[in-house]
């Protein structure tokens, strides 16, 4: 098959049986039948592929799992219950209570939570650096037990932009895998891989599903990064005993990253994706290169609009010129393209960021991002309203803030409709 990504959103991971159905369908049985008990040890040894019991695999969920791989240029992936549970998926497979993750903190809020409260509360330790130190600063980070560097490609909601190749190379010197969340990038913007990147994460949730129908996450393996050279990862190359003595690496070679974190994690923990999830976010995959690209391309005739209004003090967005983040977005993202999320800044402050909100009309306020359907949320007033004006900037966050997810109508209407709104500041 062709490797162009548009080709491959459409026809990767499900190819029809003579006379099968056209498109892919629901498998929604939880068993699965075989002949003989020995068809069925064969399954349960990992020599054979197949499948036994939904929790670990689903002829629906394995489809789209095959495509994101695909997309993402990995050599596989494992599709999880939310994004949440595909970076808990991620760092579980290969950190144990006692090691260390370092991280950027520029990361989404669930996942800083789960980093700085829940991990650590697992006696996982986590250190946090400014993605914009040098290289020998972060390098400060890393420790003797650090077991993974994560970041985000384009982070929600700072939309800062991590720097992949040089991140990959701090994660290497210290013989760690680079963990990349794509969330907002998507495939079609970014393939971490191709910068050095060494696992993917997604919140399927956002883009990939990109109609707000699902919640969803999923972990796609590079197949790159040497867990037996690298010397730090035991679990890879000594015998699995809840698998009868297995080693990964010597069993599965470059997929023992995936296969562990479906053999293990996935099996204990039971984080998984049902196969009509699955099926939605194929949907949504199945348009991702059409929508990301006018999402895109909306956001920035919207972004260059508010830097000229009056009432607007500043706008974050990567594709502006104005943006420090501007060249790096050229280097790691698609034809400049930036993702559809903007944020900007009223100069009326904590009432005027409320008072935009409550004025659209056609964009809907809602805790949600990367919806076809134009969003928009004031943290000072909903997600942080707890916070002192002194608190929130302390977070990186102004009381005038608005996050606006702009989505695929007409580009003119999404803009009278701001400007409407603005009007009312
Ligand atoms: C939303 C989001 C998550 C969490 O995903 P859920 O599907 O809501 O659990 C993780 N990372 C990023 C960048 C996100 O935007």
């Amino acid at each position: 098959m062709s490797d162009s990504f548009e080709t491959l959103s459409l026809h990767a991971g499900y190819c029809p049986e003579n006379g099968g159905p056209r498109v892919l369908p629901i498998c929604q049985s939880t068993t699965f039948r075989y002949e003989s008990t020995q068809a069925i040890a064969e399954l349960f040894d990992l020599k054979a592929p197949g499948f036994f019991y939904t929790r670990l695999s689903n002829p629906t969920v394995d489809a789209v799992e095959k495509k994101i791989a695909a997309l993402e240029g990995g050599v596989g992936a494992m599709c999880t219950s939310s994004g949440q549970a595909a970076t808990l998926t991620a760092i579980l497979t290969i950190a144990k209570a006692g090691d260390h993750i370092v991280c950027s903190s520029g990361v989404y809020g669930g996942t800083f939570n789960l980093m700085a409260v829940t991990f650590k509360r697992m006696g996982i330790d986590v250190t946090f650096i400014d993605q914009n130190a040098s290289s020998e600063e972060i390098s400060k980070a890393f420790r003797d037990n650090t077991k993974a560097f994560f970041g985000e490609t384009i982070a929600n909601p700072a939309l800062t932009i991590f720097d992949i190749s040089r991140m990959a190379e701090i994660a290497h010197k210290h013989h760690v895998p680079l963990i990349v969340d794509n969330t907002f990038a998507t495939p079609y913007l970014c393939r971490p891989f191709d910068f050095g990147a060494d696992i993917v994460v997604h919140s399927t949730t956002k883009y990939m599903d990109g109609h707000a129908v699902q919640v969803g996450g999923v972990v796609v393996d590079s197949g790159k990064f040497d867990w037996a050279k690298s010397g730090k990862f035991p679990e890879f190359v000594t015998k699995d005993e809840s698998y009868h003595g297995l080693i990964y690496t010597k069993a599965f070679g470059n997929m023992a990253f995936i296969v562990k974190a479906r053999a293990q994690i996935m099996r204990d923990l039971g984080l998984c994706q049902t196969a009509q999830g699955a099926f939605y976010i194929n949907l949504g995959l199945e348009t991702l290169a059409l929508r990301i690209r006018r999402h895109s391309e909306n956001a920035l005739a919207v972004a260059k609009h508010l830097e000229k209004h009056p009432k607007v003090s500043r706008v974050i967005y990567a594709g502006l010129e104005s943006s420090p983040y501007h060249a790096l977005s050229k280097k790691y993202l698609k034809d400049g393209l930036c993702s559809g999320v903007l944020s900007l800044e009223l100069k009326g402050g904590r009432d005027a960021g409320a008072a935009l909100i409550d004025n659209v009309k056609m964009a809907s306020p809602e805790v949600h991002v990367a919806d076809i359907r134009t969003c928009l949320l004031h943290p000072a007033s909903s997600t942080h309203r707890q916070l002192t004006d002194e608190q929130l900037v302390a977070c990186g966050i102004t009381p005038g803030l608005v996050r606006l997810s702009v989505g695929l109508e007409a580009l003119d209407d999404i803009i009278k409709d701001l400007d409407e709104a603005l009007d009312k500041v």
